[in-house]
């Protein structure tokens, strides 16, 4: 049997039988790359170590009883596998990156060149303040321009991605309604939220509880005004939403909240649409995070780093995280204990989040992104984005089908009406995109859609970017309509591998390597 190692198509499994093999299973330049236990040897290693003198060990019988087994591969043959393997990454600088709610933005190159001063790149946490007084002054401009930006007299700089900054929120909230001697037990998330927003709730100990959305992709006023009780501690929303639309109540939601007792919680991950247009703290929310890696261009693709800074209204502001930074006599200064700082800001403090101060690299990326963009900047920024995504949605609306009538913000949401009758899933769909180069779009997210396809490009995709994409999508859906099945279910036909099987990697991910022989013995 093939020792396959979780990798389900292998060489001649190819679906797309019209392909010769080739004798090296490469596909011309795209080269095939096993993995370094198979092209590695245990008794070889790229450097030239001197023997070790013998030592009587001191490691009282906690020693490595057998080799380590650790694949050793010549320099040019480690630079090779790492190099051929990178090349299977699809990235925001190879191609327009359509993921809806993600917000893949290009991440400038002067971000990176600042990111990398020594003088931030190369400082410990547990440096003196006195030497890191640079630091501390940008971590106070960023939140500044965060304060700003947000219309919120105070930010929690810490928590390290959105989903964490969704804890923090909700764990200032908890502190405050427990400091008033009011224990509330639940949380309201309407049907279109992302995932992580239930996910908070309940890891917060809160008893999550659906807001229906109503025809037109928003939260129903009538139905949470209805649930709003003295059992209520908080609702959590996202404004714009996950369907890419403003939610046009959201003002009359904060106040039938705020008239309940509960605390207002939005989800900030799209601030991209809207900064510079509305500022949160005019709208009546009490915590909001911002991702600094969907808005303010750090880069997030591979899991991380993010930052979720998380700004806060006058009411929960006392509950805020430690540590933050202050400024006081001229003189920055980290405020790691409860009563150090400011008389307000998390003087009832939650707590700590975070061993050190946040994410520093990623505040460094921000700072330059909004430097180098200005106030105006940020706000065409946030324009652009708008329009790149109304573009889409108006280029395609004949032959895709739109899930909400009417103009969209930052992303376009379509469901798979238009693939009715064609045998091809929405799945199968975004497949076939991969085969035209595209990496693609979210899918079957949000859940309140049929078959989700949430495009959104961004603001920096040029019109001739835009336009070769929708070309891509059109042909794609008259290919579908036209009966075409056999392109989208065998898709991706050009990719390294064929269909994988998702949810069992997911599930059930295979994290360590046997050798064959030790796989036979298994057996
Ligand atoms: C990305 C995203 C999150 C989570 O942010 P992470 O930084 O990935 O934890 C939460 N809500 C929405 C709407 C998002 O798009």
């Amino acid at each position: 049997m093939l020792n396959r190692q979780g990798r389900p198509t292998a060489a001649g499994d190819a679906a797309d039988t019209a392909t010769p093999e080739t004798f090296t299973g490469h596909k011309g330049l795209d080269l095939n790359e096993p993995l370094i236990f198979e092209i590695g040897r245990t008794d070889r290693s790229g450097v030239d170590v001197p023997v070790p003198p013998r030592v009587t060990s001191r490691l009282g019988g906690l020693e490595r009883l057998a080799p380590i087994e650790l694949p050793g591969l010549s320099e040019p043959e480690a630079v090779r596998h790492y190099t051929r393997l990178s090349r299977k990454n699809y990235a925001i600088d190879m191609g327009l990156f359509p993921l809806g709610s993600c917000t893949m933005k290009h991440n400038p190159r002067l971000n990176e060149k600042m990111a990398r001063l020594p003088g931030f790149a190369d400082i410990h946490p547990l440096q003196p303040q006195d030497t890191v007084q640079g630091a501390l002054e940008l971590i106070d401009l960023v939140a500044h321009w965060l304060m700003t930006l947000t219309g919120m007299p105070a930010v929690a700089m810490s928590p390290k991605a959105g989903a964490h900054g969704e804890l923090c929120g909700l764990m200032a909230i908890r502190a405050a309604h427990e400091a008033r001697g009011d224990a509330r037990k639940v949380v309201l998330c309407p049907e279109s939220a992302h995932g992580t927003n239930p996910a908070t709730a309940a890891f917060c100990g809160y008893k999550v509880e659906d807001i229906p959305a109503t025809a037109d992709g928003r939260v129903d006023l009538a139905a949470l005004k209805s649930r709003l009780g003295p059992d209520v501690a908080a609702i959590m929303l996202t404004n714009p939403n996950t369907c890419g639309l403003f939610e046009r109540d959201i003002i009359e939601i904060a106040e039938a909240t705020h008239a309940a007792g509960a605390y207002f919680y939005c989800d900030g991950a799209n601030f991209n649409a809207i900064v510079g247009k509305v500022r949160p703290g005019d709208l009546g929310i009490d915590a909001m995070h911002i991702n600094l890696h969907k808005t303010f261009s750090t880069p997030h693709g591979g899991g991380g780093p993010g930052a979720g800074p998380v700004v806060f209204s006058e009411a929960l502001a006392p509950f805020a995280p430690l540590p933050y930074v202050h400024k006081a006599h001229g003189r920055f200064e980290l405020v790691e204990h409860r009563g150090e700082g400011d008389e307000h800001f998390a003087s009832q403090t939650f707590g700590r989040m975070v061993a050190f101060h946040g994410q520093m690299g990623m505040f460094v990326r921000a700072a330059s992104y909004m430097l180098s963009h200005g106030a105006d900047g940020l706000m065409q920024a946030a324009e652009d984005a708008v329009l790149n995504a109304n573009y889409i949605l108006a280029r395609l609306k004949d032959v895709m089908s739109p899930a909400f009538a009417g103009p969209c913000m930052h992303e376009a949401l379509f469901d798979d009406g238009f693939l009715k009758d064609t045998g091809v899933t929405t799945l199968d769909f975004a497949k076939a995109m991969i085969d035209e180069g595209y990496h693609p779009m979210t899918m079957y997210f949000p859940l309140v859609v049929h078959g989700a396809m949430l495009i959104e490009p961004t603001e920096t995709e040029s019109k001739a970017a835009l336009d070769e994409f929708i070309m891509a999508m059109r042909a794609l859906a008259a290919a579908a309509r036209r009966g075409e099945k056999e392109r989208f279910t065998g898709a991706p036909h050009f990719a390294p591998v064929q269909r994988l099987d998702e949810t069992r990697a997911a599930r059930q991910p295979v994290l360590t390597y046997k050798a064959p022989t030790q796989m036979q013995a298994a057996q």
